[in-house]
């Protein structure tokens, strides 16, 4: 049986009717940028993450550049981002001129380890941005303390963490200062192209980000300051709008695909020689955006290439960690600098776990993994 890694069909079939008669109604308004559509949007996507205020921009990567931008952190400046995640946490610090400084991670949950970002704080540290890796929250306690000990700004990179709990049931981008979110296709809530948003702590934030968003326009062609545009366009907010009253239900069943992935694994031969997700004691939801096993004893390439062949599908986030990329070259990162990052990037492997995956393909991915690794 062939297991697709995703497959966004089913989800768009289930929505179908609902989702053209909003674009009808789109294309009949004409209003296609910002306005109305993003308005609701943004009201809802506000209240689901708990936050003061949210903004809608072009991509999860706008929504980190347009948080630095808002705190005008930039050329001689430093911000701790965790050297495991994807490139555009790092790529949007130095997009604005600042310099990324990488962190080390937990092996246990793989997000950003405190203990190694207090390490790296200098001088010239004026941001932090732990990132939700893979649909649970970092230790944003710790994070949060440091911030206030040093009058850091906080950006939580929550891209694949929409509706993720902390502790105390605080929403992934509702803790620091800032939280971006993305709507590409394969997150949580994706849309049909590109979209973000960003959320922030205070109503004074907000108008510097909507101002931000829309070439610092404070009227009309009066401009307080330089942005860009970061605008979200009324289609992809009125796709949103529909698809956010499900999302607790897709997370519902992909918390459920994780938790029958588990019982399949202990009722298999294959026992340490694969490491399953740990959810952290300050974890109150992992939204399982990845479902991603560690793989013993530097086989996972043989492993994901054998899956392949059996028309698995898998996919390795992230091969090679950022602080060894060849366009951060310049700044000095080797290998064995960060040690928990380095391993973790070779024997990391995401399984199939999108919402409406079945018992039977999460039956096939376990055996063959049983028959590859076990005989
Ligand atoms: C997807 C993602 C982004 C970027 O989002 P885009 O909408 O693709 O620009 C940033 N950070 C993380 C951790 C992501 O997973």
């Amino acid at each position: 049986m062939q297991v697709p890694l995703l497959d966004l069909r089913g989800q768009y079939h289930a929505l179908k009717e609902e989702i053209v008669r909003e674009i009808e109604e789109v294309c009949e308004s004409q209003r296609f940028i910002l306005g109305p559509k993003v308005e609701k949007f943004e009201a809802a996507m506000n209240s689901y993450c708990h936050s003061v205020a949210t903004v809608g921009v072009t991509s999860g990567s706008d929504a980190l550049i347009i948080a630095l931008m808002a705190e005008k952190i930039g050329a001689g400046d430093e911000v701790i981002v965790p050297s495991f995640t994807f490139f555009a946490t790092a790529g949007a610090v130095a997009r604005v001129g600042a310099t990324p400084v990488f962190a080390d991670i937990d092996p246990v949950s793989f997000n950003i380890d405190p203990a190694d970002v207090e390490r790296r704080i200098t001088k010239k540290t004026r941001a932090i941005i732990p990132v939700h890796l893979f649909g649970q929250c970092a230790d944003m306690d710790r994070i949060m303390e440091l911030a206030n000990a040093h009058n850091l700004i906080v950006i939580e990179d929550a891209c694949q963490s929409v509706g993720s709990e902390y502790r105390n049931g605080r929403r992934a981008g509702s803790i620091g200062n800032y939280g971006a979110f993305s709507f590409f296709p394969s997150k949580n809530l994706g849309c049909f192209g590109d979209g973000g948003a960003v959320s922030t702590d205070s109503r004074e934030r907000e108008g510097v980000l909507k101002m931000l968003r829309n070439h610092g326009q404070g009227s009309t062609y009066v401009h307080n300051m330089v942005g860009g545009n970061f605008r979200l366009d009324a289609l992809q907010a009125a796709i949103l709008s529909i698809k956010l009253p499900h999302l607790d239900h897709w997370t519902e069943m992909r918390r459920r695909n994780a938790a029958e992935y588990r019982s399949l694994f202990a009722a298999s031969r294959i026992g340490d020689l694969v490491k399953l997700p740990v959810e952290a004691p300050f974890t109150g939801r992992h939204i399982y955006n990845q479902f991603c096993i560690r793989i013993a004893g530097g086989k996972r390439d043989e492993v994901k290439a054998r899956l392949g062949e059996l028309g698995i599908g898998c996919a390795v986030y992230y091969p090679l960690p950022l602080h060894l990329q060849e366009c951060f070259k310049s700044l000095g990162g080797k290998t064995g600098d960060l040690p928990v990052c380095e391993t973790v990037a070779r024997d990391i492997l995401a399984l199939p776990i999108y919402p409406e995956s079945t018992t039977e393909m999460r039956e096939t991915v376990v055996s063959a993994l049983d028959k590859i690794l076990v005989g």
